[in-house]
């Protein structure tokens, strides 16, 4: 019996009262959803590239907004993009933080960011890992009565893992945030 003999076999089936053969059903909606997730994939995808490029093209004005200094290609551009002013009053800021004692402090908080960013790009991408591992979609395609009942006791395990590791390291990682995030608020700058 190939496919469409399939789907008129259950069609029948269904017009007589009967149940059809479950085959199709699993079948057809799990492409039927693939598809959609594929597309929300797909979709999500372009957002970020979108917002890729805008970052990448946001410029650097011609004149430094704090002391309207014309801003130098390569000197000021790098600094505006961290710290939003031009390269001499990036340099005149951290002097006067060493002035007042403050240097180690910020750059303290610097290394502390820097920490927390990543930490947060861990977390969300165990969540996107967790989210894709248990999408079952995949498994259903194209397989038989029997294989399903069998790929699908495989699915669970390995979702069960997942689950059972992302847990883990979801627990390890929120609880270094809350000590990074602990030690940025002690500090006051
Ligand atoms: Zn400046």
């Amino acid at each position: 019996m190939n496919e469409h003999q399939r789907h008129v076999k259950a069609r029948q089936d269904i017009m007589k009262g009967n149940t059809p053969e479950k085959r199709i059903f699993v079948h057809m909606e799990d492409l039927e959803e693939k598809k959609k997730r594929e597309d929300e994939i797909k979709a999500e995808r372009e957002r970020k590239n979108d917002r890729m490029d805008a970052l990448k093209e946001a410029k650097t004005p011609w004149f430094c907004p704090e002391c309207d200094k014309v801003m130098n290609k390569r000197l000021d551009d790098k600094m505006y993009r961290l710290h939003n002013h031009c390269f001499d009053c990036q340099v005149k800021f951290e002097n006067k933080l060493r002035i007042d004692g403050k240097y180690d402090e910020w750059e303290e908080e610097k290394v502390l960011n820097n920490q927390l960013s990543y930490i947060k790009d861990q977390i969300e991408s165990i969540v996107d890992w967790k989210d894709e591992a248990s999408n079952p979609f995949d498994i259903f395609d194209s397989v038989g009565v029997k294989e399903i009942e069998l790929k699908k006791e495989k699915w669970t395990q390995n979702k069960e893992q997942v689950e059972k590791m992302s847990e883990e390291a979801l627990k390890e990682l929120n609880k270094m945030k809350e000590e990074v995030e602990e030690k940025l608020n002690s500090l006051a700058i």
